[in-house]
């Protein structure tokens, strides 16, 4: 991931504002990385500005180390951290490419099938654990130290890094990733992300999974 360190800026999407079209609008992304993305990206460059004593942790290390700071700094840095790693990680997750399937993950299929026994009762598990999010958060696929995949959810903008649980995807259920196309119909939105979730970039996630959780930073 580029731009790991302040001064952090927006990085563009890995493909054009209406690439994931009908399954999430154009507006909804304009809207999601220029908007939301963005105020996460000036937070943290406000709170880094101010202390510069942080300027040298990366991105990672800034989410991994929050609880170490002050009460005050630690509460900006996890949520604006948080929010800035979990949208460019959601957003590098998704891709518009029928032939980009759940079948064809490989190692992650596996792992996968492992766990799950079947890709239906994954996919189902994961809206299930999404659905049960209660208000602002995440769901997530991730991998644990003993390369077993689990699902878990995470509140507001807290990553799963310091539950040194490596994220192999992620799906933002804040009403701002889908309430103009789908209101309050969470399900809905679910639904469609189903079928852009990129499965290459998942798999590279979990096959980069021992070197991520060593090189935590
Ligand atoms: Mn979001």
């Amino acid at each position: 991931m580029e731009n790991e360190h302040y001064p952090f800026y927006n990085t563009p999407l890995p493909y054009d504002y209406n690439a994931l079209e009908p399954y999430i609008d154009e507006k909804t992304m304009h809207l999601h990385h220029d908007k939301h993305l963005q105020t996460y990206i000036n937070n943290l460059n406000k709170i880094l500005k101010e202390n510069p004593e942080l300027q040298k942790y990366s991105l990672k290390q800034l989410i991994t180390n929050a609880s170490r700071f002050s009460k005050e700094i630690g509460t900006g840095v996890q949520n604006n951290a948080g929010g800035v790693y979990n949208h460019r990680f959601y957003f590098s997750g998704l891709i518009n490419d029928p032939d980009n399937t759940i079948s064809n993950s490989g190692e992650l299929g596996d792992a996968i099938l492992q766990s799950f026994s079947s890709f239906e009762k994954f996919n189902k598990e994961l809206k299930k654990s999404a659905l049960s999010v209660f208000g602002s958060g995440y769901a997530w696929l991730v991998c644990t130290t003993n390369g077993k995949v689990r699902i878990i959810t995470t509140p507001n903008q807290n990553s799963t890094l310091p539950l040194n649980l490596i994220p192999i995807i992620a799906v933002d259920v804040w009403e701002h990733a889908y309430y103009l196309k789908h209101f309050n119909d969470r399900g809905g939105y679910l639904d469609n992300l189903e079928k852009i979730i990129n499965w290459d970039m998942a798999e590279y996630n979990y096959i980069n999974c021992p070197r991520a959780r060593n090189n935590n930073c």
